[in-house]
Parts: C-alpha cells; sequence; structure tokens
C-alpha cells in the first residue's frame, strides 16, 4: 500500500504544501501521495486517521495548530514550548507526535541574512501564531524583540506608537501579520517606512505575492528583503525528515 502524507487545516484551497511534496516524489520516484485533508473541526482528526492507515505524517495549518495538542501522544520540546505544532510524525504502531517545523523553516531562512558584525534589535509585526515561532527563534539567536499589536498591552507596542526612531534602530522588521496577502496586495502594516535604511532587514512571512507592499518598501531604501517562501520550503524539508526518520 503506498504510503499517505498531508496537511489539515480548514481552508486548503492554496495550499503549497501538496504540490510541492507531489513534485517531489515524482522528480524523486518515491511512491507516495499527500492529500489535503479539510476538516471542520478538529475532532475530525481521529477520522482521518481511521480512514488512512497508511499515513505517515500530517502538516497541520489554521486554524488547528494549538487545537490538534490534546489529540497527541507526544509534543516535541520546541513545539511544546511555544505551543503550537504544524507537523505530527506517525508511527507504525500508530502514535502521533507533534512537532513545529515553522521555527527550523524560519530559523534557517533567517541566519544567512543577518550580519554578524550588527547587534541586531527587532520589531515583530503582528502577535498570532507565527510570530510566536519567531519569536522563538529570535530568543534563541539572542536577538531582542518588540512586539507590534493593533491592540496595545502590557510589553506590546500599538502601531501609532511606532517612532521614526525606533524604526531606525530596529534593523531588523518581520512581518508576521497577512497584511498585503494576495489579494490584498496593497494592504502593509502601518509604521514609518520613510526611517528604513540600507542597513534595514525586512522579513515578510507571506510568500504570495513574492514582493509585497511590505517589502517593496524596503527595496526602495535597499534594505535587505526576504519573503516566506524560504521559510516554507525549509519547514516542508524539516518535515520530510523527522517523517523518514
Ligand atoms: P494569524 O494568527 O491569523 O495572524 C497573525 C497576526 O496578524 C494576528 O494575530 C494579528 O495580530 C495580526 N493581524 C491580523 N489581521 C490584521 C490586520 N488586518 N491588520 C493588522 N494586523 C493584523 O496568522 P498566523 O498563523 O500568525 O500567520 C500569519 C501570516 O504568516 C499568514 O499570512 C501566514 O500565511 C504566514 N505564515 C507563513 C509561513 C511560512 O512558512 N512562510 C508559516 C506560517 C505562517 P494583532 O492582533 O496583534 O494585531
Amino acid at each position: 500500500m503506498i504510503d499517505k502524507y498531508g496537511l489539515i487545516g480548514k481552508k486548503l484551497g492554496h495550499s503549497f504544501s501538496a504540490q510541492y511534496f507531489n513534485n517531489k516524489f515524482r522528480e524523486l520516484g518515491i511512491e507516495a501521495v499527500y492529500d489535503n485533508y479539510e476538516i471542520p473541526t478538529i475532532e475530525y482528526f481521529r477520522e482521518i486517521l481511521n480512514s488512512n492507515p497508511t499515513l505517515k505524517g500530517l502538516n497541520v495549518t489554521i486554524p488547528y495548530k494549538r487545537e490538534i495538542i490534546p489529540f497527541l501522544d507526544a509534543v516535541e520540546e520546541m513545539a511544546n514550548n511555544i505551543g503550537a505544532v504544524n507537523c505530527i510524525k506517525i508511527t507504525t504502531d500508530g502514535k502521533c507526535i507533534g512537532y513545529n517545523t515553522d521555527i527550523i523553516g524560519f530559523q534557517q531562512s533567517l541566519e544567512p541574512l543577518l550580519n554578524k558584525e550588527i547587534s541586531y534589535q527587532a520589531l515583530i509585526l503582528g502577535t498570532g501564531g507565527a510570530a510566536d515561532a519567531v519569536e522563538y527563534v529570535l530568543q534563541t539567536l539572542n536577538i531582542p524583540y518588540q512586539l507590534v499589536s493593533r491592540t496595545e498591552k502590557e510589553d506590546i507596542l500599538s502601531y501609532e506608537r511606532l517612532t521614526e526612531d525606533l524604526i531606525n534602530e530596529s534593523l531588523l522588521i518581520i512581518n508576521t501579520t497577512p497584511l498585503g496577502m494576495y489579494p490584498n496586495v496593497d494592504s502593509k502594516p502601518n509604521i514609518p517606512y520613510k526611517a528604513l535604511t540600507n542597513n534595514h532587514i525586512l522579513y515578510d512571512l507571506t510568500y504570495n505575492p513574492a514582493e509585497t507592499a511590505f517589502l517593496k518598501e524596503g527595496i526602495k531604501k535597499g534594505a535587505i528583503v526576504c519573503n516566506g517562501l524560504e521559510m516554507l520550503k525549509g519547514q516542508a524539508e524539516a518535515g520530510w525528515k523527522i517523517w523518514n526518520d
């Protein structure tokens, strides 16, 4: 029987993963298939396992990265620390182990952009699930950061409070909001872009379009820019290793 992999989420119309893995299987002559499993609630997870006995691995996307955890037999430390799982290994004895490969994908794609001579301080725009993975990586790399949100809270700044000085000294700015994602390609986080310099790194977790309105502001100033595609490929490959280890 053919090995199965797949993605669970609520709406998977434009998912990158199925195309990525099925191309990989074709190119490498691997006898396997990667399917999308759209489920209306996380309770359907067990049904997917029961009706697909050859499943070896799953990815998990919005809105189930947190909700999946009580359904798993074990959760690896990094995923446990941020309370989010986006990758599940299904062992030969049917156990489900949760991992977070967003962390691995983000770290692998960020590190080559950093200049070792510079002591970065960062701004993280948005405070959702992806921001948790970004925070974890910045902590690992000892990069101090400030979270920015539409809602001001203790230790979290609102966009209205972002000064040009703060932008100027925050040489790493990471957009984890969905602003600018297709089809809303003209939207971008509300920050004082005119304070950007060619010493800045702008990282957008969105990858469609490749050049978001946020990244375009960085390009205008000669900043280093990076979209979310490398992160996405990095998390996919990290998942593949976990499933086949
Ligand atoms: P999310 O939880 O739905 O949203 C992230 C945060 O963005 C929200 O918590 C919110 O923070 C802010 N936000 C949402 N709508 C906004 C708006 N209209 N204006 C300003 N801020 C807004 O999503 P997520 O799971 O963290 O994912 C965020 C983005 O990263 C998505 O576009 C996703 O596709 C992308 N992503 C990419 C990768 C990759 O591999 N490249 C991996 C994971 C996620 P506040 O309420 O604090 O403002």
